[in-house]
């Protein structure tokens, strides 16, 4: 049990990426706290499933980019829990928006979901984690933040393009305190984000499209990222700090690029 004893937040739990290592973090022995920011009913039956089968996960609601909403989760989660060892800063909106076309005020809700969205978790758990000399903070980005051709994603790639930035920046301010922050860049995993926000019809055809640009031939599934996260939140990763894996099937259309 590579998480025995240790107890996770993860944001933006209820759907997703952030399903998928809820769950393989309570198959390990985590507990953990599923955020969500509208979907209770879902968050709920997550919590269920894993109580059932033994394991213990509390749903948690908080719009991450709401400083005062982060602070009372994470209270609730240390009240619950007694700690946090570890932060998955997975919440994210994706919107299309358009150097060009749209006004500067379209990008507001993107750099505060998903640019405070991850510092506002990070300052609430830190002094926590700095006290036991032990953290592990795991921030979700983008192969969007590496560059991309895509069409609308300028003000998207921005601020995953942050999160990689800062995730350089947090592992260099929290390292002598025996934190860990790491970063998954993530390719097209079928997901509500990604069949809604890039495809909007998902047909059959588009899927094909996506999938041919991987040079392992297929679209990502949730868990190709849970497992990967897995790892870097588990004690098997402590030398590893400030990096930004790549997690997209290799795309072809990216090689000029490196994390
Ligand atoms: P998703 O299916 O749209 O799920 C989004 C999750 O985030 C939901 O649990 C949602 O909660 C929560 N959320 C949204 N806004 C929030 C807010 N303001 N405060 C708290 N929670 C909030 O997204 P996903 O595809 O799993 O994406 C997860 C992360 O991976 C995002 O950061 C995304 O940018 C990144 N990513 C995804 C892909 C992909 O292909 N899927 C690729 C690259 C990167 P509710 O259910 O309550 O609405």
């Amino acid at each position: 049990m590579r998480l025995e004893n240790r107890v996770a937040l993860i944001t933006g739990a209820s759907r997703g990426l952030g399903k998928a290592m809820a769950i393989a973090f309570a198959k390990e022995r985590a507990s953990v706290a599923i955020n969500y920011v509208k979907n209770y009913k879902q968050a709920q039956l997550i919590c269920e499933e894993i109580v059932e089968v033994g394991g213990k996960a509390i749903p948690v609601q908080a719009d991450v980019s709401k400083v005062e909403e982060v602070n009372a989760m994470v209270k609730t989660v240390e009240d619950v829990y007694g700690n946090i060892d570890i932060l998955v800063n997975n919440a994210g909106l994706f919107a299309p928006f358009n150097l060009i076309e749209d006004s500067p005020t379209n990008i507001d809700r993107l750099y505060e979901v998903n640019i405070k969205g991850v510092i506002y978790p990070v300052q609430a758990v830190v002094d926590k984690m700095k006290e036991s000399n032990y953290g592990r903070i795991l921030n979700i980005s983008s192969i969007a933040g590496l560059g991309t051709a895509f069409a609308g994603t300028s003000g998207y790639s921005a601020t995953k393009a942050a999160v990689i930035s800062l995730t350089k920046r947090m592992a260099l301010e929290l390292g002598e305190f025996g934190i860990t922050v790491n970063c998954i860049a993530p390719g097209f995993i079928k997901t509500d984000m990604a069949l809604r926000g890039g495809l909007t019809e998902a047909s059959p055809e588009d899927l094909k499209a996506v999938a041919d640009k991987a040079m392992l031939n297929r679209i990502g599934e949730p868990e190709d990222i849970a497992y990967t996260a897995l790892f870097l939140v588990s004690d098997e990763a402590s030398f590893i700090t400030a990096q930004t894996l790549t997690v997209d099937g290799g795309r072809k259309d990216f090689l000029s690029h490196s994390a």
